[in-house]
Parts: C-alpha cells; sequence; structure tokens
C-alpha cells in the first residue's frame, strides 16, 4: 500500500518520503486509516513491523488538526500535550521520540518531550512547563509530575500505549490506571501489544470503546 493512499496529510507525506519509504507495512496500512478516523485500536505486532510509525503518524495528524483549528480562531486548550504515549522503558521511548521528530520534521515548531525514568528532573520540567505537542514517558516517572502538579493531560485527546504487555510485566497497571484517569473520556486509545490474553486483555476492556482489532 503506498503511503499516499492513506489519507495522511502532506507534510507528514513529505517527511515519509525523506526517510525513503513509499510503500506502508502491513500494520501501518492496516492501523493509520483507521486511526485518523478517530477510532480505538488494539494492535497486535512484533517490533521491526513499523509500528512506531502506525501511531507516530496518525499523532502528528491530530498535532496538525489541532494548529488548524487554532489558526482558524477556535478555543483550544494549549495546556499540556495533545498526544500522550507511554513506553515500558527509556530505549523504547527514546526510540519514539525520535520518530516523532523524524516524522514531524516538516511541522513548525513541533514540540516533542520526553519524561524518563533514571533521567534529570530539571530538563523534563523545562520541557513540561512550555507548549508541548507529544509528550512520551515512562509509566513511573509521569506519575512523579502528574502528582506534583506539573503535568496536565486535561488536553490530550489521542492517548498511546506501546508495548502494553511489558509495561504489564513490569507492574505498571496501577501507574497506568492512575495516568488514564488523568485524560478526558472522549480521548482517543491505541493499545499496542504482543497479546491480548489475560491482563493486557482486561486492561484494553477498561481502557478503550468498542476497539478494532488489529493483527498482523
Ligand atoms: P518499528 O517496528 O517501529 O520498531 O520499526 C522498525 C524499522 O522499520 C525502523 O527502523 C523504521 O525506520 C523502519 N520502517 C518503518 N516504516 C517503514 C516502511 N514503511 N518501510 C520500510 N521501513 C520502515
Amino acid at each position: 500500500t503506498p503511503f499516499s493512499a492513506l489519507g495522511l496529510h502532506d507534510a507528514l507525506l513529505r517527511a515519509v518520503k525523506d526517510s525513503g519509504y513509499e510503500n506502508a507495512t502491513e500494520v501501518q496500512a492496516q492501523a493509520i486509516p483507521p486511526a485518523l478516523t478517530g477510532a480505538d485500536l488494539m494492535v497486535s505486532s512484533r517490533t521491526g513491523s513499523g509500528k512506531t510509525a502506525s501511531f507516530i503518524l496518525p499523532a502528528l495528524q491530530q498535532v496538525l488538526t489541532a494548529r488548524a483549528e487554532r489558526a482558524a480562531g477556535n478555543k483550544t486548550k494549549t495546556i499540556g500535550p495533545r498526544v500522550l504515549v507511554l513506553a515500558p522503558t527509556r530505549e523504547l521511548a527514546m526510540q519514539v521520540a525520535k520518530s516523532a521528530m523524524t516524522y514531524g520534521r516538516h511541522i513548525q515548531g513541533l514540540r516533542v518531550a520526553t519524561v524518563l525514568g533514571g533521567m534529570p528532573y530539571a530538563h523534563q520540567l523545562r520541557a513540561l512547563s512550555g507548549h508541548l505537542d507529544i509528550l512520551i514517558a515512562t509509566p513511573g516517572r509521569l506519575l512523579d509530575h502528574i502528582n506534583s502538579g506539573r503535568c496536565k493531560l486535561e488536553n490530550v485527546t489521542m492517548f498511546v500505549l506501546d508495548e502494553a504487555d511489558r509495561m504489564l510485566d513490569m507492574g505498571f497497571i496501577d501507574d497506568i490506571n492512575f495516568v488514564a484517569e488523568q485524560i478526558p473520556a472522549t480521548r482517543q486509545t491505541l493499545m499496542y501489544s504482543a497479546t491480548f490474553a489475560g491482563n493486557t486483555g482486561r486492561l484494553a476492556a477498561q481502557l478503550m470503546k468498542d476497539p478494532q482489532r488489529i493483527d498482523v
């Protein structure tokens, strides 16, 4: 499937092309169109399948839509990020942030921040205090920032859980539920996991509304 058939904004298509990609991978072709319509998705796919772009491109499209609304004079809240991505590890979160910058390279003034365990607080606090489009976080450290009142999630319209099964294996279930409670219920939720058996399936049922299932 060519990327140009998926409904992506021109600024995103240009960035994809800059990366040398013409055709979407299977997970991208299946997840991007419903993600752009606002559907909740539960997606099983492996690392290496191109799953990061399958949620970061729709996330960037949300950022572009929000900008267009603001430019048209609609009163949109500007506090806190528009998109929140939770990932199990620092390494994965940094990869997601890198993808966001790569595919968002033609979005002027795009602000992507990371909030990661084991990293100094000062820099993260600075990133959280200004205008922010996309926040990528590990659950424990994000909880610290929410509890100290420094991270507001009331403006989040897209919530992504990457490698949810690993986050549950690491004992983040209560943290994830707490974070989810801070985000308006009208949000779109995309959940990625190797499996949706047991606890991961229960979490999916709690966090999503009529999710579409994508298995590649
Ligand atoms: P991921 O599964 O998200 O970790 O991506 C695995 C690798 O595939 C990354 O190095 C991406 O840059 C690359 N990739 C993502 N989308 C495509 C695509 N449509 N065609 C070829 N490679 C891709």
